[in-house]
């Protein structure tokens, strides 16, 4: 984190009113300006030329009051703690603490699964995420291998990471070859319907790179209307992004 005062650069990130401002040089930008990032929850402050990384910087010194308001729009943090119940694929799931490597059990009683990891704090969050991300990649992976079929493509590779902005990207497989699809492990505190739907639509991509009359209708004869699944993201992604925060 660097002082007011010291060069300036873009991705630059100071602290104002107990935020984070992230500097950002966007040259088409006519003039400085703040918006709030909802999913990094961070105050971006962009400039149109590096020179005028210090006068964004000023700006939002001075917009403090306004900075801590749009902060306290945003959704609690949600720290991952023992003793918690996630939500993952719409299955109640209870955080425990316990000895030895992050693991998921399934009692075969049928009642609610656990993720057991040992730590505290960052480090207990962090072992939790693991497991989440691994429990994302096998249900996202079983569902993209399931629509791809459907569309007739080859089962692209699949992997998930923490995007900040998107659900899900596709990278179709070049000369007839299997494509690649990356997600948001996030998608796993998502309801199954919803995370489902982002598996259809990646795998849509395979087949059209746009978001064309043929791609949705691909789309739907998938999953049907997707409308309540992206409106179901528009209202709830920022909390899915304040979990382990
Ligand atoms: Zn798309």
């Amino acid at each position: 984190m660097k002082l007011f005062g010291k060069n300036l650069a873009d991705g630059d990130r100071l602290e104002v009113a107990g935020a984070i401002v992230r500097l950002r040089v966007y040259r088409r930008a006519r003039r400085v300006s703040l918006r709030l990032d909802r999913t990094r929850r961070e105050i971006v402050a962009t400039a149109p030329t590096p020179r005028l990384l210090a006068e964004a910087a000023n700006f939002a010194r001075e917009r403090a009051s306004w900075i801590a308001e749009r902060l306290a729009e945003l959704p609690d943090p949600a720290p991952l703690r023992p003793g918690m119940v996630l939500d993952v694929f719409g299955v109640p799931v209870r955080l425990e603490q316990g000895a030895g490597r992050a693991k998921w059990l399934e009692p075969e009683d049928g009642s609610t699964p656990r993720i057991v990891a040992m730590g505290e704090g960052e480090g207990y969050a962090r072992a939790v995420i693991l497991i989440l991300k691994r429990r994302a990649l096998a249900v996202l992976g079983e569902r993209t291998a399931h629509y791809a079929t459907q569309l007739g493509a080859p089962t692209p590779k699949v992997a998930v990471a923490d995007a900040k902005s998107r659900w899900g990207s596709c990278h179709p497989g070049r000369s007839g070859g299997p494509g690649s699809i990356r997600y948001s492990w996030r998608l796993a505190l998502a309801p199954f319907e919803v995370a489902d739907y982002v598996a259809a639509h990646e795998c849509a991509h395979l087949r059209e790179l746009n978001h064309g009359p043929r791609f949705w209708a691909h789309v739907r004869d998938l999953v049907g209307d997707p409308r309540r699944h992206r409106a179901w993201l528009r209202t709830h992604g920022p909390q899915l992004h304040a979990f382990g925060r």
